[in-house]
């Protein structure tokens, strides 16, 4: 089996493969509104939230614009922080519905500095919402979720979370951390195949959605909790990928949050002292490296192409490419999910002999 180290969409156990080839049914039928119930249930444990729950049939970008256009109405002023590729992704879907952005961009490889989000906030206190990623997957950083929600809260504004590659997989508590509306996606760390999104909202995002003016039809979140509610969802779902995500779940509760989490830490931890001690530098901030993804700075002589294409065809293995302005300066190593020890020794081990032949040491 190849050895997909990419950070989304990420390998499936086989148990939740297998769910994916059962039979169609009626989704507007009981055995359908059981799933449903049974799956949001599921997520709410792992979500750690009270709050409504929803799923939505797209990819995380869908979950990004039903975010915004939910709780933001054009002209609004938001501030989006932004670390990296999907935090201007984040700011390029409000600014294209209309909303008024202002960006607090920090510099790629480091995370959101809390004190410029406070004084942001300080000096534009019109703001109705914040854009945050909590784990920049382009990067390889982690935000200080927890201290970014404290600053936000402390003015008052709403809290839209893009934890697409961190819910899951690192410690994400939503309402303790009072996100109010936190977005994920299948593809993950939940280890089952993309094609749902899953929305966490809180009660001021409903109030929020009740006054926003943004076009909406296919990701209304009022239409998605009528329908929940009949254990139903607006539109058809992909109904074999919330078969394959009952499965998972069940795996995942199995092991325990805490444990998931530990998981992750540890083969992280594993990761980044490997590549150190392959002489290889990390891309992220001391402190902030994410442990669902490694970024890994390019070193002048080594062909990233190269070493990806040799690492793909003689070894099995695939890792991820730099995005955008980052493309041959730094690659990068998925490890959330379904992931093991054994699957990031095998990637080191394979270095040793792929980085001389890709012009990097030996
Ligand atoms: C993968 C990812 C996205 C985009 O998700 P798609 O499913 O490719 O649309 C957005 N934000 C983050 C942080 C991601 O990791």
């Amino acid at each position: 089996m190849t050895n997909l180290r990419i950070p989304g969409p990420t390998p499936c156990p086989d148990e939740v493969l297998k769910a994916m080839g059962r039979q169609m049914i009626n989704h507007r039928g009981p055995e359908f509104a059981r799933s449903l119930d049974d799956v949001t249930n599921k997520l709410k444990q792992l979500f750690q939230t009270r709050n409504d729950v929803f799923m939505l049939t797209g990819s995380g970008t869908g979950g990004l614009e039903a975010a915004v256009v939910n709780v933001l109405s054009p002209g609004d002023k938001v501030l989006s922080v932004s670390i990296g590729v999907f935090g201007e992704r984040f700011a390029a879907i409000a600014k294209q519905f209309g909303a008024d952005v202002i960006p607090l961009n920090f510099e790629w490889g480091k995370a959101a500095k809390v004190d410029e989000i406070r004084q942001a906030l300080k000096d534009n206190p019109q703001v109705k919402a914040v854009l945050v990623t909590h784990n920049e997957t382009s990067t390889g950083v982690t935000n200080d979720l927890s201290a970014i929600s404290s600053v936000v809260k402390e003015y008052g504004k709403l809290l839209v979370v893009d934890a697409i590659s961190s819910l899951g997989s690192i410690e994400l508590p939503v309402d303790e951390w009072q996100c109010d509306v936190t977005v994920t996606g299948s593809q993950k760390g939940w280890m089952v195949p993309p094609g749902l999104i899953m929305v966490a909202v809180s009660e001021a995002a409903w109030e929020a959605n009740a006054e926003a003016k943004m076009p909406r039809f296919y990701w209304d979140f009022a239409k998605a909790k009528s329908y929940l509610e009949k254990g139903q969802t607006p539109w058809t779902p992909a109904i074999s990928v919330i078969f394959a995500l009952e499965v998972a779940l069940d795996m995942l509760l199995k092991e325990g949050i805490s444990s998931i989490v530990a998981r992750h830490a540890h083969i992280a931890d594993k990761a980044r002292s490997g590549i150190k001690a392959l002489g290889l530098e990390l891309f992220a901030e001391d402190g902030y490296a994410s442990n669902t993804v490694t970024s890994v700075v390019a070193p002048e002589r080594l062909n990233v192409k190269e070493m990806l294409r040799i690492l793909r065809e003689e070894h099995d293995i695939v890792l991820g490419g730099g995005q955008q302005s980052m493309s041959g300066k730094i690659f990068r190593i998925g490890h959330l999910g379904w992931v093991t020890d054994k699957d990031i020794d095998d990637v080191l081990h394979a270095f040793k002999v792929v980085l001389p032949q890709a012009g990097f040491g030996g």
